[in-house]
């Protein structure tokens, strides 16, 4: 069989741990047999990046906004421990951030549901999207600690020579504070990835905030999602029987909890953090938990939600066979190369994403199933715990399968 041709090259970014060994294994056994695989490759493996002096990290994010596609296995976040592991010369930066830092954009994060698996919350029965606004807000903050009374203010000079200044507190004694911000373009790319996203997956979108306190600052952000539905969005939305709901952070909690699922929940960077954790927790395992982060220029990363496996790494070191879920990391790479094939006019490579993510779901279907999995499955359903390697093999023999049967016909 003739292997799909492709014509732009995806940045594939290694990384760490049991997931750098899964991604070598699904590279080679499940996309490399029917895919002439063609990737920009840069290695965010720890030690390569601590080599580089972490160029490595930038160098990629750069080659994602150029070549429009990226697919990104999951990398250790350095701290003290981690250096010492290691002999890293310097603590480098989180890469997430690193790569957010430089595509701005908003991390849509949303699970693979299978049928025998029952969420945490008993009601949800269509899947819940976080989309997280992935720039500014506490995560561009400067802080400061004060020890003595006095006067902070807020300053901001205009180039133009104008400058406006508001007290924000006159402390008695030792304080903290914090400055945040955000721009108007961050916040308008993000509204039109939530608003496009929503329309893409056919699906209605929410957001939320606490405008009623902060007036200026989550005032601009629902401004800014009121103006950009009335002025552009909604007349697809009617069209396709969608709609969009604004309401305050903690009305939306208590709406979400009783909610069926089936809605992308657009939410500022730090409620975005917490409350994906969240859904994700309550759909079950992270291994089930895709993640794509999209820039407003259009540039995409896929990645796993969840991180190196660090305490399944362990054990494979040890000679062991850990029985670690490489689902969503394939996905990370199907949703790359299905987006490469939509954008490059390739249908084969398109069609040969959903195979192998067909070949993945079924195989689990069948009681194919990981640790993680095997503990939430509803009384009664039959299932065989495997390793990573046994189940990596099922789904590679029934994606062959469907592959055979499209070259014969
Ligand atoms: P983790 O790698 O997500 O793993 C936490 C636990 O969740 C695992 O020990 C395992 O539980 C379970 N788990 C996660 N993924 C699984 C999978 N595919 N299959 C089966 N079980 C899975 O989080 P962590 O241990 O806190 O972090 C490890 C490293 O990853 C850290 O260095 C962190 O910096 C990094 N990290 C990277 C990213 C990223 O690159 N996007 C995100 C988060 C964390 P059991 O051990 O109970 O089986
Ligand atoms: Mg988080």
């Amino acid at each position: 069989m003739e292997k799909i041709k492709m014509k732009v090259p995806l940045v594939e970014m290694d990384g760490d741990e049991m997931t750098r060994v899964l991604w070598q294994i699904i590279k080679d056994e499940l996309i490399k047999p029917y895919v002439d695989l063609k990737t920009e490759y840069y290695d965010l493996g720890l030690g390569h990046r601590d080599e580089t002096r972490d160029q490595v990290t930038v160098d990629a994010a750069n080659a994602t906004e150029r070549l429009g596609v990226a697919v990104k296995c999951a990398t250790i976040t350095a701290n003290r421990h981690r250096q010492e592991e290691y002999h890293l010369s310097e603590i480098w930066p989180s890469p997430n951030g690193t790569i957010r830092a430089v595509l701005d954009g908003t991390a849509f994060r949303a699970p693979i549901l299978l049928p025998f698996l029952r969420p945490a919350v008993p009601g949800w029965e269509k899947p819940i999207t976080v989309a997280r606004h992935a720039y500014g807000d506490m995560y561009k903050a400067v802080e400061l600690v004060t020890d003595e009374p006095g006067i902070a203010t807020l300053n901001f000079k205009g180039h133009s020579g104008r400058e406006q200044t508001l007290t924000i507190a006159q402390t008695k004694g030792s304080a903290v504070f914090q400055g945040q911000h955000n721009t108007e373009t961050s916040i308008r790319a993000f509204v039109r990835s939530c608003f496009q996203y929503a329309l893409d997956t056919k699906q209605d979108l929410w957001f939320s905030a606490k405008d009623t306190i902060s007036k200026e600052y989550d005032g601009e952000f629902r401004r800014a999602f009121d103006e950009e539905f009335a002025n552009t969005y909604k007349e697809r939305f009617d069209a396709l029987g969608l709609h969009y709901f604004y309401t305050l952070i903690d009305d939306a909690v208590s709406r979400v909890m009783r909610s069926k699922g089936g809605f992308v929940w657009a939410l500022k960077n730090y409620d975005g953090d917490v409350m994906s954790d969240m859904v994700a927790a309550a759909f079950g395992s992270l291994a089930m938990m895709t993640s794509v982060l999209m820039s407003p220029d259009g540039s995409t990363e896929f990645e796993a939600s969840h991180g190196t496996v660090t305490r399944h790494f362990y054990r494979y070191r040890a000679g062991e066979k850990p029985s670690t879920n490489s689902t969503a990391t394939i996905f990370a790479w199907t949703g790359a190369l299905r987006r490469r094939g939509q954008l490059d006019d390739l249908p084969d490579l398109v069609s040969f994403a959903g195979k192998l993510e067909s070949a993945c779901l079924e195989t689990m279907k069948d009681g194919l199933l990981t640790g993680d999995l095997a503990v939430l499955v509803d009384e009664g359903h039959r299932c065989q715990i495997v390793n990573y390697e046994e189940s990596l093999l099922a789904i590679s023999k029934r994606l062959a399968e469907k592959m055979r049967s499209v070259s014969n016909r």
